[in-house]
C-alpha cells in the first residue's frame, strides 16, 4: 500500500484506575505495511497494547505513539485512521450486510452511487459478492467476520487491528479464514496488528510475532526466531511442544536418567535444563552407539502426516518424538534417540543449583 504507516510506542506503559499495571513500559516498533502478531497468554497485555495502539486507551505518562514519525500519543481513535475488527464482530444486526459496510462512508458523506460501487469492490474483496442485501443475522459465524473485515476496510484505515478475530469460529473454518486474511493483508500492503493467543494462528499470519508475558515483551521475532531460537524458557514453552530434560552438568554433557545430552555449560554438578522440538529427535539403531538415550515407548498417537511417541527416558522424564509416516511402534518397547547438537537449548541463565 503507498501509504502504509510505521508505528512506533516508546516506554508506553498502562495502569489501569484499579491499580492494575497491565503494561510495563515497552518499546516496539512496526514497519510499514508489516503484519505483527501480539502473541501470550490470557492477561499478559495484549488487547491492552491493541487498544493503546487503536486510541482506546492511553499510556500512562511518559509514554509516546508514533504513527509515521507523526505523534498521535493523545488523539482519539477517530482521529487515528485505524480499522478495527474485534472477535464479537460487532456488527449493528439491524443493517444488512452493505448497510453494515458503507457505515463510515456515510458518516463521511460519501455520494450513494460512489458508496454502492466501493460496497461491491469491498464485498468481492472478502468473498461475500452478491450478499449486500443480506441481514446481519442471516450470516454464518464466518461470514460476519468477513462484513466486520470490509467495514474496517473500507474507510481505508493506516492501520488495520484485529483483535482475536477468528477465535469465535470452528477449526475448520478459522483456517480457511486465516489463509484468506493473509493473502488479502500480503496484497493490501497494509500495517496490521493482530492480537491472538494461538501460535499456530501467530505463526501462519506474522511477518514478525511479539511474544508477550506479564504485561511486558519476552521476545520480537520472525516466527521462525521464535520457533528455533526462543529467547527464554516461557517462549519455548508457548510456541509449539517443546522437549525439556532435567539433569547433572558435567564434562560438555547432562547426565540424566536414560542417557546424556550435550550440554556446554560450566556449571560442573548443578542441575540443568536443556530442551528440543519432538521433531528434533532421531530414532537410531541401539547397536551403533549413536544414542545419547534409550528409553521405553508408554504411547504413540496416530497423527496422520506423522506418528507422535511419548517415551520414558529415566528418572520420571518422558519426552515427545515425532516420527514419521511409515513407522510403526509397539507401546512397551524399547527405543533408543539421538538428539543433535544443534537442535538443543540451553538457557543458562536460568540453571538452578
Ligand atoms: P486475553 O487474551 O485474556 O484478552 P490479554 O493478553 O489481551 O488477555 P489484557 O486484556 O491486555 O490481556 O489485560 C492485561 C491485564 O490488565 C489483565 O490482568 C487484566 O485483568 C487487566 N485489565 C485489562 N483491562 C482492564 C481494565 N479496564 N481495568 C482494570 N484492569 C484491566
Amino acid at each position: 500500500m503507498k501509504n502504509a504507516v510505521s508505528i512506533k510506542l516508546i516506554q508506553c506503559a498502562k495502569t489501569f484506575a484499579n491499580g492494575a499495571q497491565a503494561l510495563q513500559p515497552i518499546e516496539l516498533e512496526i514497519h510499514p505495511g508489516e503484519t505483527v502478531v501480539l502473541l501470550g497468554p490470557s492477561g499478559c497485555g495484549k488487547t491492552t497494547t491493541l487498544r493503546l495502539i487503536a486510541g482506546l486507551e492511553f499510556p500512562d505518562a511518559g509514554g509516546q505513539i508514533l504513527f509515521g514519525g507523526e505523534d498521535v500519543t493523545d488523539l482519539p481513535i477517530e482521529k487515528r485512521g485505524v480499522g478495527m475488527v474485534f472477535q464479537n464482530y460487532a456488527l449493528f444486526p439491524n443493517m444488512t450486510v452493505g448497510e453494515n459496510i458503507a457505515y463510515g462512508l456515510k458518516i463521511r458523506k460519501m455520494p450513494a452511487a460512489e458508496r454502492l460501487e466501493k460496497i461491491d469492490a469491498l464485498l468481492e474483496m472478502v468473498q461475500l459478492q452478491g450478499l449486500g442485501q443480506r441481514r446481519i443475522d442471516q450470516l454464518s459465524g464466518g461470514q460476519k467476520q468477513r462484513v466486520a473485515l470490509a467495514r474496517a476496510l473500507a474507510v481505508e484505515p493506516k492501520v488495520l487491528l484485529l483483535d482475536e478475530p477468528l477465535t469465535a469460529l470452528d477449526a475448520k473454518l478459522r483456517e480457511t479464514l486465516r489463509a484468506d486474511l493473509n493473502q488479502l493483508l500480503r496484497k493490501l500492503g497494509i500495517t496490521a496488528i493482530y492480537v491472538t493467543h494461538d501460535q499456530s494462528e501467530a505463526m501462519a499470519l506474522g511477518d514478525r510475532v511479539v511474544v508477550m508475558e506479564r504485561g511486558k515483551i519476552a521476545q520480537i521475532g520472525s516466527p521462525r526466531d521464535i520457533y528455533y531460537r526462543p529467547a527464554s524458557h516461557f517462549v519455548a514453552d508457548f510456541i509449539g511442544t517443546m522437549n525439556r530434560v532435567t539433569g547433572i552438568a558435567g564434562d560438555g554433557r547432562l547426565r540424566f536418567g536414560g542417557g546424556q545430552l550435550p550440554c556446554d555449560t560450566s556449571s560442573v554438578g548443578l542441575r540443568a535444563t536443556l530442551m528440543f522440538r519432538p521433531e528434533d529427535v532421531e530414532v537410531v539403531a541401539d547397536s551403533m552407539g549413536a544414542a545419547d538415550m534409550q528409553g521405553e515407548i508408554l504411547s504413540t498417537f496416530f497423527l496422520g502426516d506423522r506418528t507422535r511417541l511419548l517415551v520414558d527416558v529415566g528418572a520420571e522424564q518422558a519426552v515427545v518424538v515425532d516420527t514419521g509416516r511409515g513407522a510403526s511402534w509397539q507401546v512397551g518397547e524399547r527405543i533408543a534417540l539421538r538428539v543433535p547438537e544443534h537442535a538443543l537449548l540451553h538457557f543458562q541463565d536460568e540453571v538452578v543449583a
